[in-house]
């Protein structure tokens, strides 16, 4: 699969952070002992990919952010609230996963969320050397560490950008998506 990799925008640096939490819980402050990572992206919507690396990462730590990139620049099919919506659906059993907008440095949002860990997904080679780029960039700037979880490899061909283009075809893409996102696809879809 295509990742987005030339796509500067996707967690990469830009401007200074603003974000919205939607699922409150609590600040970071009151909780100086959980271990913290985030899952960052666009999202436009959440892959079984995306959910299957959040959910890894649900086990191995106390809280995971899913911190969906604001882009400005590019519009997607479903604008950042309905994102998030669907995320926090289809997350909502982990028990422990906030979803959150961000825009700006990803180290930005890591710095004023006490997040010592991203947490990536590497499909392919074709992914890993622009991620390796990012990953010692972010490190450098702020310390922050990178680690990379192997793609399940039912999803190392898959990402949000192609299960739109295959639904906008007709293809079946039922066991690519959960079922919420199916549903908010064809709905989109049906639009347009
Ligand atoms: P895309 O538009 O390529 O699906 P996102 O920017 O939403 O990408 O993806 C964010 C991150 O989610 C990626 O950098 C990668 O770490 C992870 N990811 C995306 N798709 C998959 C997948 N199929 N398997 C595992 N991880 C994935």
């Amino acid at each position: 699969m295509v990742s987005s990799r030339a796509d500067p925008a996707r967690t990469s640096p830009c401007e200074p952070v603003m974000t919205r939490s939607t699922r409150p819980t609590g600040t970071e402050s009151e909780e100086p002992h959980l271990r913290r990572a985030v899952c960052p992206g666009s999202f436009d919507p959440i892959t079984n990919g995306h959910l299957d690396i959040i959910a890894r990462a649900s086990r191995l730590y106390d809280t995971v952010h899913v911190a969906v990139m604001i882009n400005q620049s590019k519009k997607g099919l479903f604008d950042i609230d309905e994102r998030i919506a669907l995320i926090e659906e289809v997350t909502a059993d982990l028990g422990n996963v906030r979803v959150e907008s961000f825009h700006g440095l990803l180290v930005d949002f890591c710095k004023q969320h006490d997040i010592p860990a991203i947490v990536k997904g590497l499909r392919a080679v074709s992914d890993f050397d622009y991620e390796l780029q990012m990953a010692q960039m972010n490190i450098g700037l702020s310390g922050v560490e990178t680690l990379f979880v192997p793609t399940n490899p039912a999803y190392s061909f898959l990402s949000s950008s192609l299960v739109k283009e295959v639904a906008q075809w007709g293809g079946d893409i039922s066991h690519l998506v959960p079922p919420p996102v199916l549903e908010a696809l064809n709905a989109r879809l049906r639009q347009q």
